[in-house]
């Protein structure tokens, strides 16, 4: 039987997201997702009306097919979190069982088990704000949002995922070093991320065998990037200091992706794995 794949964290075609389903998908893994509920109707019209079919196409020739999209919002784990607001929101209003805990329980119900988790989701709304002028609230949104929306995920998915299963997040560098610009408490949540992914590949390989690793990926002009504001000075930063000077495509992170997922990287838990041209290494710009 191929593996199957929840990765949250899709709402078009530009993002690593995007490109992790397309690299399981050419390694013959079924494809599932979870969108954010406020991008879902756009998400799902736009793939209705083959605005993405360019970018489904596979090595093979063949289009990725995605079996299934569930609306996820990864700040609730369940319906009793949810405020009111959120509830009477329109968008929000005009879907279902999109709290972690629904999620789980309804890919269970549709499909028994996953093999690999995916965690390829971000939000700091103060991400522009230096971290000395952050607020506690855009903090610990950022918090929420960005790590422990994985923990939750993990803690919830780990029930229905096969012995021998994979987890991935995608963290950044901003985690251990200094990033002008990284703002409003992202930093501070890549860095959870990290530490996370060290103590839930313990814990969920202990009890599940289940391995934890997360992706250190390099600048990518997706949609979150590009409301940071400096995603282009990045991307020309690390093409003119990285060992590699090229630009790195969403494809070198799906790949990697996939590598981590495979038994290939069968030892490999608890790591943080750079994919980023190499700036990472660097001490110095030259
Ligand atoms: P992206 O916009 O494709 O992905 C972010 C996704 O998160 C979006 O689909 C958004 O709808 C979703 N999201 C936000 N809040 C959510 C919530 N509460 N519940 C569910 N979904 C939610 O952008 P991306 O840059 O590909 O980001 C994917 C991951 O890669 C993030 O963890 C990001 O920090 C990380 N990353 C990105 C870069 C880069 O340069 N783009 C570099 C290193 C790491």
């Amino acid at each position: 039987r191929g593996k199957r794949a929840f990765i949250a964290g899709v709402a078009d075609d530009n993002g690593y997201g995007w490109a992790i389903a397309k690299s399981l998908a050419a390694a013959g893994a079924e494809i599932l997702v979870g969108t954010w509920v406020p991008a879902l109707n756009i998400f799902e019209s736009s793939l209705r009306r083959g605005k993405f079919d360019e970018s489904r196409v596979l090595p093979d020739g063949s289009l990725m097919e995605i079996t299934k999209v569930y609306p996820l919002d990864a700040v609730f784990d369940n319906l009793e979190d949810v405020p009111e607001d959120v509830k009477a929101n329109k968008r929000y209003a005009g879907s279902s069982n999109w709290t972690v805990e629904e999620v789980a329980e309804s890919v269970k119900k549709d499909f028994g088990s996953i093999d690999i988790l995916v965690h390829s989701l971000a939000n700091g709304p103060e991400v522009t704000k230096p971290l000395l002028e952050t607020s506690r609230k855009g903090y610990l949104a950022a918090l929420s949002a960005s790590s422990y929306s994985y923990v939750s995920l993990l803690k919830h998915f780990v029930p229905i995922m096969n012995p021998g299963g994979s987890s991935i997040s995608l963290t950044y560098i901003a985690s251990e070093r200094i990033i002008p610009g990284y703002g409003g408490g992202m930093s501070s949540a890549k860095a959870a991320l990290e530490s996370d992914t060290r103590v839930l590949a313990f814990e969920a390989g202990r009890k599940h065998k289940i391995r934890v690793n997360t992706i250190s990926a390099g600048p990518l002009r997706s949609r979150a990037a590009k409301a940071i504001g400096f995603i282009d000075m990045m991307i020309d930063y690390s093409l003119a200091n990285a060992p590699l000077q090229k630009e790195l495509s969403a494809e070198e992170v799906g790949n990697t992706a996939a590598f981590l997922a495979s038994p290939l990287a069968s030892a490999i838990t608890g790591a943080v794995i750079y994919v980023d041209n190499g700036l990472n290494a660097m001490g110095v710009g030259v």
